[in-house]
C-alpha cells in the first residue's frame, strides 16, 4: 500500500493509502466520526463510517484522544467543500501512541499558557501556517541571492569584538578570553565581499535587549548581504527587488497558509519594486506636520513614528540619510553633507516597523580610523577590520533583514514571538 503525506492527497484521488498522522481534533455521532488529521505537511479530514468499518474499529476511532499518533488507512476522495480538495474515507486505524490530557484544546488560551506550552503550541494550525510562511521566505531568500550571483558565506557566532556598542552584547568565556555572541555578522561579511564580491549570510544573532516590545527578540535570525562595487542607491534597488521577491513568493506558494491566517493579501499584492524613498529630514518634517512634537532632528525614530510614516504608503518605505550621530561608525558620510550618512532603514507597512537596516560602508583608511577613535572603539580589537581598508578596498554596501520581523509582517502576526519556533524573550528561556 502506498504511504503518502497529507499534502499529496489531492494527487491520489481514488487510491487506498496509508498516512502517519496525529489526531488534531475529532467530532463524532452514533454513526460517523470525523477525524481532523495532521502530519506536518497539512491538515485533512478522515471520515469513519460505522456501517462500513464495523463496531470495533469505530470504537477505536471514537476513543482516540486529541494528539494521539496513528497510522490511518483509507481511500482518498475528492472533496470540493474544502479548499484543500480531498478527504480520506477511513478503513483502518493503527494507534501508535496515545496522548494524555493534551493541554491545548480547541478553546481559547492565554498567551503565557501557550508560551509555556510552546513545544506543543507549534502543532496548531495557525503556528503551522506561520512556520510555512517562514520557510518560504527562507527558500525565496536563497533563490534570490543565488540567482543574482551571491555566494553564501557564514560569519562566526562567537566573536571577540562587535560592530555596535557593548550594552546589548551577550558576554561569554572563550577559554581564558572574553568573547561575545554575534549581534551582526556584518564586519565579517565585508571581508567576505572583498573575497567573493557579492555575499550573503543567514544565521542567528543575539541582542540582550532589555526592552519588551512586540518587535524585539533576544535571539533572532538575520539575512546579511554585502556587495563590493555597489553604492548606496544601487543597494536600495537590490533591497526592493529582494523584498518584492519574498513577498510575491509567499503569495504564490503559501496561498492556503495566508488564508488560514486570515491575512488580507490585497495589502501584499502591491509590494513590488520600486519602493518609495524619503529622507530623514523629510520624515522629521512630516512627523512635525502630523503633530509629533516629541521628536527633534537628531533623534532616532520610535515605533509610533515609524508607524505614522509607514501608514502614509501602501508599500514598504525607505527612510534614507540619518544623522551621523545616531548611526554606527562604519557608515559612509554623505558626499555633500557632513551631518548625515549614506544609509537607509526599510519600514514595513501596517505598523510592523523596521525590517532592514543598511548603508554604504567607509573604505578609506584614515576616515575609518578616525571614526573608530571617535566611537572610543579599540584599534587593536578592530585591527583586522581596519586592515581591509589598506588592501585594495572598494566602495561597498550591505544590509541586514530581520527574518522574524519579516515573517510577522507577511503572515500578519501581531507579535514577533510567533514568528520563530522557540522565541527567546526578556523573561523566557524555556521551552
Ligand atoms: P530597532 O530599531 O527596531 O531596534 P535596529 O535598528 O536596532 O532595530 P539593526 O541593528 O539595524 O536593528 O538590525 C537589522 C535588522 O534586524 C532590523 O532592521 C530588524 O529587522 C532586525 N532586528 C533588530 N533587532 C531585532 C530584535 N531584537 N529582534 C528581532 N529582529 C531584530
Ligand atoms: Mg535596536
Ligand atoms: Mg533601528
Ligand atoms: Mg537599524
Amino acid at each position: 500500500m502506498k504511504k503518502i503525506m497529507i499534502k499529496d492527497m489531492p494527487n491520489n484521488i481514488g487510491e487506498t493509502v496509508k498516512i502517519g498522522a496525529w489526531l488534531a481534533n475529532k467530532r463524532s455521532s452514533g454513526k460517523l466520526a470525523f477525524l481532523q488529521l495532521r502530519d506536518g505537511s497539512g491538515f485533512a479530514q478522515g471520515v469513519v463510517v460505522k456501517e462500513e468499518v464495523g463496531e470495533e474499529l469505530f470504537a477505536v476511532a471514537k476513543g482516540m484522544t486529541q494528539e494521539t499518533s496513528l497510522y490511518v488507512i483509507g481511500e482518498v476522495k475528492a472533496d470540493d467543500r474544502s479548499s484543500f480538495g480531498a478527504e480520506l474515507n477511513v478503513t483502518g486505524i493503527e494507534v501508535i501512541s496515545a496522548a494524555n490530557d493534551y493541554p491545548i484544546t480547541p478553546k481559547e488560551h492565554g498567551t503565557e499558557f501557550l508560551m509555556d506550552n510552546r513545544h506543543l503550541w507549534l502543532r496548531s494550525r495557525k503556528q503551522h501556517a506561520i512556520m510555512k510562511v517562514r520557510n518560504e521566505i527562507i527558500r525565496a531568500t536563497y533563490e534570490f541571492f543565488n540567482e543574482n550571483g551571491f555566494t553564501k558565506m557564514d560569519p562566526p557566532i562567537l566573536t571577540g569584538s562587535s560592530p555596535e556598542g557593548t550594552s546589548e552584547l551577550f558576554h561569554t568565556k572563550y577559554f581564558d578570553e572574553d568573547a561575545f555572541l554575534s549581534q551582526s555578522g556584518q564586519l565579517y561579511m565585508e571581508a567576505a565581499a572583498m573575497a567573493l564580491g557579492k555575499v550573503f549570510s543567514f544565521g542567528p544573532t543575539f541582542r540582550a535587549e532589555k526592552s519588551k516590545t512586540r518587535r524585539h527578540l533576544i535571539e533572532f535570525w538575520m539575512i546579511e548581504p554585502e556587495m563590493a562595487f555597489v553604492e548606496h542607491d544601487e543597494s536600495l534597488e537590490v533591497q526592493e527587488q529582494y523584498v518584492s521577491h519574498i513577498v510575491q513568493s509567499v503569495l504564490k506558494n503559501c496561498k492556503l497558509d495566508l488564508e488560514r491566517l486570515g491575512r488580507d493579501t490585497s495589502k501584499l499584492e502591491n509590494v513590488k519594486a520600486p519602493f518609495p524613498r524619503i529622507s530623514y529630514d523629510e520624515a522629521i518634517e512630516f512627523l512635525h506636520e502630523q503633530g509629533f512634537d516629541d521628536i527633534q532632528w537628531g533623534d532616532d525614530f520610535g515605533a509610533p513614528h515609524e508607524t505614522a510614516i509607514a501608514n502614509h504608503y501602501d508599500k514598504p518605505v525607505f527612510i534614507t540619510c540619518y544623522p551621523i550621530g545616531i548611526k554606527p561608525f562604519y557608515m559612509q558620510p554623505h558626499p555633500e553633507r557632513d551631518d548625515v550618512v549614506l544609509c537607509a532603514d526599510l519600514i514595513a507597512p501596517e505598523g510592523y516597523g523596521e525590517i532592514i537596516g543598511g548603508s554604504e560602508r567607509i573604505y578609506d583608511y584614515e576616515l575609518m580610523k578616525s571614526r573608530l577613535e571617535e566611537h572610543n572603539l579599540s584599534l587593536d580589537a578592530y585591527a583586522w577590520y581596519l586592515d581591509l581598508c589598506k588592501q585594495g578596498a572598494v566602495p561597498h554596501s550591505g544590509f541586514g533583514l530581520g527574518l522574524e520581523r519579516t515573517v510577522a509582517w507577511i503572515s500578519g502576526t501581531e507579535h514577533i514571538r510567533e514568528a520563530i519556533p522557540f522565541p527567546r524573550l526578556l523573561n523566557r528561556l524555556y521551552p
